[in-house]
């Protein structure tokens, strides 16, 4: 038989692990494990899906052009500029297929989302990790570390797992700084939570080289629906554009989020639930002597003590029935990553970690 050989680069891949959702044996399992919307999804959403659903023998729109109006009239973008994708994880994947292949370098941070050494890996580009400062990304490091070989600059805004950002005027100096034929991508995956931050849209008006990508899997709550949208300079658009499955998004999945985007009154909602949720939670743990940098998402980085207390503290959850994420594989050996769930949730996770610390003093 033949020899088969996948593409360079493919099995330098390590499969991505997702948060937990069971625990054996334990049957009201909190999962805060994956910084999905603890409300849910609009009803109008829900509704609009279901509609849908009735229809299903046809394919669906190719051109997802009621999603992108929808996504122009509330973003305030060019729907022109507008693609959408199967989650923006097929997004981000796209720009890296596009603009990165053998011999060139895909750059991000240290603490960085695991999926950006997957996108190089897959297109036989070079991973290549630069060093962030306490837990914030670096604008110099990141110029540093560029060559003639950069092609793709992935960084999240807000940052997951850390959950803090960079300003504009940062952005700005990183984008206005990398090389002649490398893209800035903006993971805006979280930049629904901070209020009045427009995720790049500025910066990327006023350039070539910046484009974002956007999901509805956080606080449009449609994260098991996959679907995602990037805004960016008509040209990357329309070379991404050639690259995309005619039918990478289902029906049911695009009336979804088109009700979801229209529905700003629930989006607000959960915008303002989710800080005040998440600023009692993160005062609640610094009283307990647990820290975390001021977050900017859904999402907050506890800092235990050290290797040893995380590891016990996540496994004294567990078998409580609360799922959080140890971020050890993300270079954070002592913390945990805890989603900001709804007001009864918040309280049963800092009751249990209070326990667990009361047990060890
Ligand atoms: C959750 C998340 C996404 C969203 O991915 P989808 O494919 O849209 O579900 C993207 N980037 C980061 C950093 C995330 O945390």
């Amino acid at each position: 038989m033949a020899k088969l050989k996948p593409q360079s680069g493919i099995m330098d891949i390590a499969l991505y692990v997702g948060g937990k959702s069971h625990v054996d044996g334990i049957e009201n399992v909190l999962k805060l494990s994956s910084n999905e919307n603890p409300l849910g999804a609009s009803e109008a959403a829900k509704e609009a899906l279901v509609r849908a659903s009735l229809d299903m023998h046809r394919y669906p729109s190719t051109d997802h052009g009621a999603l992108r109006a929808a996504i122009g009239d509330v973003w305030g973008v060019d729907p022109a500029r507008v693609i959408c994708g199967n989650g923006s994880g097929e997004l981000l994947m796209m720009i890296a297929q596009a603009y990165a292949g053998k011999g060139d370098e895909v750059l991000f941070t240290e603490h960085g989302f695991a999926m950006y050494p997957i996108y190089a890996n897959a297109n036989g580009a070079t991973p290549v990790v630069v060093p962030e400062r306490e837990r914030v990304v670096d604008v110099d490091a990141l110029l540093a570390a560029c060559t003639k070989k950069t092609k793709v600059v992935y960084i999240a805004n807000p940052a997951n797992p850390t959950g803090t950002m960079l300003g504009e005027a940062d952005l700005a100096r990183l984008a206005d700084g990398l090389p002649e034929g490398a893209i800035l991508v903006l993971d805006g995956a979280y930049a629904e939570y901070v209020d009045g931050y427009d995720a790049g849209k500025a910066l990327i008006d006023a350039r070539e080289n910046v484009i974002m990508t956007r999901t509805f899997s956080k606080i449009y709550g449609l994260g098991g629906v996959r679907i995602g949208w990037a805004y960016g300079p008509q040209a990357i658009v329309d070379v991404l554009m050639r690259i995309r499955g005619p039918f990478n998004l289902s029906a049911p999945a695009l009336a979804a989020a088109e009700a979801a985007m229209r529905d700003t009154a629930h989006t607000e909602k959960c915008r303002i639930e989710n800080a005040k949720q998440r600023d009692w939670m993160a005062t609640a743990l610094a009283e307990m002597g647990i820290p975390s940098d001021t977050s900017t998402a859904n999402f907050i980085l506890a800092r235990l003590a050290s290797e040893e207390e995380a590891v016990a503290c996540n496994d004294h959850l567990t078998s409580e029935g609360i799922l959080v994420r140890y971020v050890g594989g993300y270079g954070l050996p002592n913390c945990l990553r805890i989603t900001v769930g709804d007001e009864a949730s918040c309280r049963r996770v800092v009751h249990a970690i209070g326990k667990f610390k009361e047990a060890r003093v």
